[in-house]
């Protein structure tokens, strides 16, 4: 397709500050075997980076999808792979089926603060025996009066060990393995320190920020859920 003068306006601003912001730094954060997300995510958001492809009405732009393969692509720039990966998890992973189907109290909550880039957001699908094969996941959520108690493992979770959230796939019910499962989004962290209940197990040492394991048990949280 043809980029017009507005993606390729995109296009300049991301690269400028890849230029600006990250190259530069690459080779100490790689030595650091972690990156600032909070700090890099912030002035990504200032630049309205974070919500090419959001409703306007949580701070996004409102824009395409088209918008998001121009920053996708020039996400390329960046001389590493565990920063460019950890943006598009906030950007194109732990956010749009929030976008799509969480309520106006779980947008205000999570996703304008993702957008804006007050807060980082994580998946959580990856279980230690569940990879490919996303229906055999055994997290379980439990309905407790106005709360869900959530017992499970999840693995390999791009930014977990920043995250503020986590957009968690986990069972709901008993039927199918193919109908029985919910998004719920899970509140990680408060003032950078993990909640009650949530225990991060093992980083893995080789993979550096963009691999990271993560082990979240028994954590409750108000109902919330988008099948
Ligand atoms: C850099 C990185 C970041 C990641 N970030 C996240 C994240 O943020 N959130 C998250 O939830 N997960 C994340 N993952 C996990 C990722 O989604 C899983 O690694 C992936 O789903 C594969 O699972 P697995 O590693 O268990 O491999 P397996 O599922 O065990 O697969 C092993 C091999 O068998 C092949 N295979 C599997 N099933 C079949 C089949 N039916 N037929 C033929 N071949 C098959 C696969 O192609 C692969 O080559 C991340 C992984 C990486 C590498």
């Amino acid at each position: 397709m043809q980029f017009t003068h507005e993606h390729l306006e995109i296009q300049k601003t991301l690269k400028r500050f890849i230029d600006a912001e990250i190259n530069p730094h690459v080779d100490e954060w790689e030595a650091a075997e972690i990156f600032p997300a909070h700090e890099v995510f912030k002035k990504l958001g200032n630049l309205g980076l974070l919500g090419v492809t959001k409703p306007e009405a949580y701070g996004g732009m409102g824009l395409d999808y088209s918008y998001g393969m121009a920053m996708a692509e020039t996400l390329g720039y960046v001389d590493c792979g565990g920063v460019p990966m950890a943006i598009g998890v906030q950007t194109d992973m732990c956010t749009p089926a929030l976008a799509r189907f969480g309520s106006e109290e779980l947008k205000k909550e999570f996703l304008v603060p993702a957008i804006a880039g007050d807060a980082v957001g994580c998946i959580g699908v990856s279980e230690p025996g569940a990879g490919s094969d996303v229906s055999a996941i055994t997290s379980r959520a439990r309905k407790d009066g106005d709360d869900y108690v959530i017992t499970g493992q999840k693995m390999w979770i791009t930014n977990s060990l920043q995250a503020d959230w986590m957009c968690m796939l986990v069972n709901t019910g008993d039927g199918p393995a193919h109908k029985n499962k919910s998004l719920v989004m899970v509140p990680l962290r408060d003032n950078g320190k993990l909640r009650k209940g949530i225990e991060v197990a093992q980083q893995d040492q080789e993979n550096r920020h963009a691999l990271q394991r993560h082990r979240a048990d028994l954590f409750r949280r108000s109902a919330c859920a988008a099948t």
